[in-house]
């Protein structure tokens, strides 16, 4: 059986033109970039070449660029950094519907006694610019918000929101995790201090990221070590997975325009396909700002993990927005957040599309999935309350 995967805000899988490019660093071009002879010095030509091309995707300059495990240490880096260059101030602002890579270390942060202001999201996962606005205080060391949510694809308005952030003289931080590849980024025209990105959600390997820190922003490394990076993240790189980051950069930049066209339309029949068959069913997040690959949709009065035990079977690849904790299946901290009632939450399936889908998968799931969620239904422990 083939699969059909609509995963990518998981993960997604390594571009072969990627893969090509990051073996050499694995075998033959083994040495250290930090090394004096040649055979090293290639190695540091190719780090610098992916620089660029990361740099490049995102407007930024090279030497803006500080590349990383992941892109929780990404996060974890900025928003640390802030609370050192800025010791005085102990007062955070963050959103309810973070990636756990901010808001755990938000927590971890308040029970080292710093204050986090959580703003809170509309029905469609939007937050209020007002909110934002009287939460900054006198002492607030850094903002830092998501620009596309992970779970429902809803956009942020990053620039608005850094407008305001800087016009206090506050440090802005975006986790851009699940923007950077997928809609066009400019951080030589943006109020972004430091952003986040994440190889493995743009068809490079998983266990590769990168920090954008404008230049000027006052800065502490995460990682204390060598002078690799400029002295801003100690550890000796890994080339191999950075020269394929650079390269899937490079890919990403050249098929923005596809994903905003093609991937979108492919997104949009999906979409629009499951929400005729399958009565009952509703979409999470905002119907237009909103990243072009990513749906999220509640099929009332069924368990999402059930769906996706269904799909599974018929080869399909898919997300649910609850997870199965301590042996009760808890909804999503984001869909609860937005409100969404406690019947449609535990029913949300989310599909995250990439260039590499085609329409035939899309319809295979609009055949496949209206009979499971009928399936569930009959057996529903909730019952079946069609709407009147
Ligand atoms: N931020 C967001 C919005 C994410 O979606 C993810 C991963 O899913 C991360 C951060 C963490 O990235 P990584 O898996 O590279 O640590």
């Amino acid at each position: 059986m083939s699969i059909v995967y609509m995963d990518n805000n998981a993960t997604t899988a390594v571009a072969p033109e990627v893969f090509e490019a990051m073996t050499p660093y694995l075998t033959e071009k083994y040495g250290n970039p930090s090394s004096m002879y040649t055979f090293g010095g290639q190695v540091g030509a190719a780090l610098r070449q992916a620089r660029s091309q990361v740099a490049e995707l995102i407007g930024a300059h090279p030497d803006e660029v500080v590349f990383t495990s992941c892109g929780t240490e990404a996060d974890n880096t900025a928003i640390r950094s802030a609370l050192q260059v800025n010791p005085a101030k102990r007062h955070l602002v963050t959103t309810r519907v973070e990636h756990p890579a901010v808001l755990n270390l938000c927590t971890a942060l308040e029970k080292q006694g710093y204050l986090v202001t959580y703003l809170s999201v509309d029905s469609r996962g939007m937050i209020d610019l007002d909110e934002l606005r009287y939460a900054l205080r006198d002492d607030t060391a850094i903002v830092s918000i998501m620009h596309a949510n992970n779970e429902t694809g809803t956009l942020f308005p990053i620039e608005e929101a850094g407008a305001i952030v800087k016009e206090r003289g506050i440090l802005f931080h975006v986790d851009a995790v699940q923007a950077v590849g997928k809609i066009p980024l400019d951080m030589q025209s943006s109020t972004i201090d430091m952003l986040a990105l994440s190889g493995h959600k743009l068809h490079a390997p998983k266990g590769v990221g990168a920090l954008f820190v404008r230049r000027g922003t006052p800065y502490r490394p995460f990682m204390v070590g060598g002078h690799q990076e400029k002295s801003r993240r100690g550890g000796t790189e890994n080339v191999a997975s950075i020269v394929a980051l650079g390269a899937a950069c490079a890919l990403s930049g050249a098929h923005l325009v596809e994903e905003d066209t093609r991937v979108r339309a492919l997104r949009d029949r999906l979409e629009h396909g499951l929400m005729r068959a399958a009565p009952d069913a509703r979409l999470n997040g905002h119907p237009l700002h909103r990243l072009p690959n990513t749906t999220n949709i509640s099929f009332e009065y069924v368990e999402g993990e059930s769906i996706l035990l269904l799909l599974n079977r018929f080869g399909i690849c898919a997300s649910s927005g609850s997870a199965c904790t301590s042996g009760s299946l808890e909804p999503s901290h984001v869909l609860r957040a937005m409100g969404v009632p406690y019947t449609a939450a535990h029913g949300s399936v989310r599909f995250s599309l990439s260039r590499y889908n085609n329409q035939d998968e899309v319809d295979y799931i609009i055949d496949k999935l209206p009979p499971v969620i009928h399936r569930l239904r009959e057996i529903s422990p909730f019952g079946r309350q069609p709407r009147a």
